[in-house]
């Protein structure tokens, strides 16, 4: 059993650089967390503070209830798994597990038994014998994931441990540290830049940027349900389309330009009752735009200008007539689109959100615009 909570947690670097502002997270028992943003914004960070490898600036961390911010990296009963496996060359497989067992004085039956224990969840078995040299890529990152099974730590933390393997490798590994999260079900952290790691993987999502957490929430909330325009265009690929606008005086259209006006449905005029003469940005997913054989009865129409065909799928670059966007459109292979087709094209309202232009934050129902500071 082992929760994890950080409360109000900030780290500034020497030199001013404020990484991590405000982190709140409860991490229940066995939940399988990931931490995803771009490059620099304050994942490890955030990681190494709850490893112990980073200094805490100010808030606290607690693991199972008790303050640990002072207490030593060692002593947090916690494994961490790396991007770069770092095994020890001249020994074994069964040696680099065994090797922090033997550190802690753990007696050698005991030892054995978690070695093999951890060998078999890992598919290591018959390769405990072979040094690291001798193993595939991903044959070493089970052994490195091998290590830290086999201390059976309260907590996981594992910092890109997938990103030095190839696509193929970290396909089958992601499911593979899935499968052994299932097994083993230790509470686990997993920080990535990787949006479809974290989709598949995680119990919950924490999204990430310039040091602010921006959402937390399960896979499907974050993808159905983003906060603001970040996390709408951070997470599924092709990205959210976005489509900036002002709300008519009448308040049942969005007007893009002179030529193109987005029709609002019922709900979608009750959201936005209160942004009259507002700017305001309509969102869209690639999915949820939809080709339209009558060019009359279509919101869109435009020329496809980039067409990527991926077996099943196919994404249109739409040039949309009368406006500047170029709006992303994903449909079926089936769909015999070809590049320089002119295509009709309408969005599906039901999964259509809408954000205010300025804070970019998502407006639902009741919202009325806030007053930004200057
Ligand atoms: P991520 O893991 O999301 O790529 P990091 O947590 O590594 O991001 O970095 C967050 C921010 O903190 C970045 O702006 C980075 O340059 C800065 N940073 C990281 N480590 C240090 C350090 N030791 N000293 C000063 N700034 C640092």
């Amino acid at each position: 059993m082992s929760n994890v909570q950080l409360k109000n947690i900030n780290k500034i670097y020497d030199g001013n650089v404020h990484a991590v502002h405000d982190f709140n997270l409860d991490i229940a028992d066995k939940e399988f967390i990931v931490f995803v943003g771009p490059s620099g914004c304050g994942k490890s960070t955030t990681l190494r503070m709850i490893a112990g490898l980073e200094e805490i600036t100010t808030g606290e961390l607690y693991i199972d209830g008790v303050l640990v911010n002072n207490v030593a990296p060692k002593d947090r009963n916690i494994a961490m798994v790396f991007q770069s496996y770092a095994l020890y060359p001249q020994m074994t497989v069964e040696q680099n597990m065994s090797y922090s067992l033997k550190l802690h004085k753990v007696p050698k039956e005991e030892i054995k038994r978690r070695v093999e224990e951890a060998a078999r969840v890992l598919g290591l078995t018959d390769l405990l014998k072979r040094k690291p040299k001798a193993l595939s890529g991903g044959q070493r990152q089970r052994v490195a994931l091998g290590r830290a099974i086999v201390r059976n730590p309260k907590v996981f933390l594992m910092d890109e441990p997938l990103s030095n393997l190839d696509a193929k490798l970290r396909v089958q590994m992601r499911s593979e540290i899935s499968r052994i999260h299932n097994d083993v079900g230790a509470t686990t952290i997993y920080v990535t830049h990787d949006q479809v790691e974290a989709m598949t993987m995680a119990s919950r999502i924490v999204v990430m940027s310039a040091g602010y957490v921006q959402q937390i929430g399960t896979p499907t909330e974050i993808y159905e349900n983003p906060d603001n325009m970040f996390v709408a265009g951070f997470i599924g690929t092709p990205p959210m389309n976005f489509i900036h606008g002002v709300v008519t005086d009448d308040g049942k259209g969005l007007r893009v330009t002179e030529e193109v006006c987005i029709p609002l449905s019922d709900e979608h005029q009750k959201i936005l009752a209160p942004w009259k003469g507002m700017k305001v940005v309509y969102g869209i997913r690639p999915e949820h735009l939809m080709k339209v054989d009558d060019p009359k009865k279509a919101v869109f129409s435009g020329e496809v200008t980039i067409l990527e065909l991926l077996g099943d799928v196919l994404h249109c670059y739409i040039k949309v007539n009368g406006c500047a966007n170029t709006l992303i459109m994903k449909t079926s292979a089936l769909n015999r689109i070809r590049k320089g087709d002119i295509v009709a094209f309408s969005p599906n309202d039901d999964f259509a959100c809408f954000f205010d232009e300025e804070s970019t934050n998502r407006i639902r129902l009741g919202d009325v615009k806030q007053e930004t500071e200057k």
